[in-house]
């Protein structure tokens, strides 16, 4: 009965319980690359998680990375919703050019 009451305790609130390792994975990806001013994709209009792209941070530029949109770093900064509409509005520009 103690045995039980003590692992029901480490799976509930042990310091870092499996539960709360997956509920950490799940927020992680709302500051991942695909939502970083340095994400560079070249398809605004498609890009998702799995999206590859070159990460154009100054400081990070120089080492060419190429990340997934699921990554992160700790030089996360946030795109602005008008930062995306302006790269998607390009990107329909060059489409309809070359369509
Ligand atoms: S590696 Fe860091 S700076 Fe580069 S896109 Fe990802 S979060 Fe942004």
């Amino acid at each position: 009965m103690i045995t039980h009451s003590a692992e029901h305790r480490n799976i509930m609130s042990g310091p870092e319980s499996e539960l709360q390792k997956r509920l950490k994975g799940i927020q992680w990806q709302n500051g991942n690359c695909l939502s970083c001013i340095w994400f560079a994709t070249k398809d605004p209009l498609n890009a998702d998680l799995l999206d590859r792209a070159k990460c154009i941070h100054p400081k990070l530029k120089i080492y060419q990375l190429v990340v997934s949109g699921r990554d992160w770093c700790n030089l996360y900064e946030e795109i602005k919703m008008k930062q995306i509409e302006h790269k998607q509005e390009l990107a329909l520009k060059a489409e309809e050019k070359s369509g």
